[in-house]
């Protein structure tokens, strides 16, 4: 069966590349995203959201619908090197590529008419497109001491250290935190470990180079 389904809005985010996009909600408080929706939502469409501090948003994994999908994928967090059913990942290259962020909500508002939902903690490529928006409701979906499979706890966090010619001086606080917050869930794929590598990040405009060496992230430039 098939089933037409269009999105009510879009994300932007300040990940405007898929590398270094954290790698679930929430890892990187300091990610802030804005979600607009389309012009046919009024104000009327989110009476009563902004009372819930946390939203679902269902979203389409756009830019890995050209990918296709697999039955079974390889999670980073068994290094990349097991794998695991599609459903049992919350992998983007699923079959409807579709994904679920349970995000903070910070405010609702109204921009020329057009309806803006601002949240933290967004794991969110820029243009992303969004197929719905629910409120969350922590006595049904709460579920802290549930078994999660082969995905126990938060995973660890590099140490970060700045060059002093890397350009940190030049930057708000927010942006600090950012790119700090992004290079400590350590980017890299999960089968790399070249001390000598330069990677590359763009985040929110800015162009950043760091290398992992151990569990520390060293920011060359920004
Ligand atoms: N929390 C969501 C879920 O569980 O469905 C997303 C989890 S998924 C593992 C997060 C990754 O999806 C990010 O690290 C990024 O690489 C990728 N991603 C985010 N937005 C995307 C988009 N619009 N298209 C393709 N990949 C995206």
């Amino acid at each position: 069966m098939q089933h037409l389904i269009h999105s009510i809005g879009v994300v932007s985010s300040p990940y405007t590349q898929k590398f270094g996009i954290p790698r679930q909600p929430q890892l990187v408080p300091a990610a802030k995203i804005c979600i607009t929706l389309n012009p046919e939502f009024s104000m009327d469409s989110v009476r009563g959201l902004d009372g819930f501090e946390y939203i679902w948003v269902q979203f389409l994994f756009h830019d890995a619908v050209a990918e296709g999908w697999a039955e079974m994928v390889r999670p980073p967090r068994l290094g990349g090197k097991k794998k695991m059913g599609v459903f049992a990942t919350r992998s983007p290259h699923r079959p409807n590529h579709m994904g679920l962020s349970l995000l903070p909500l910070e405010r609702v508002d109204n921009l020329n008419g057009r309806v803006q939902i601002w949240c933290k903690g967004g794991d969110l490529l820029d243009g992303t497109p969004v197929l719905d928006i629910k409120p969350y409701i922590p006595f049904v979906e709460a579920k802290p001491d549930a078994q999660a499979g082969f995905v126990s706890g938060a995973p660890e966090k590099l140490a970060i250290e700045w060059q002093p010619e890397s350009g940190v001086g030049q930057l708000s606080t927010e942006m600090r935190e950012l790119i700090e917050q992004s290079i400590a869930q350590d980017p890299r794929p999960a089968y790399q470990e070249i001390p000598e590598r330069v990677y590359g990040m763009e985040i929110a405009g800015f162009d950043v180079k760091f290398r992992v060496v151990g569990n520390t992230a060293v920011i060359l430039s920004c």
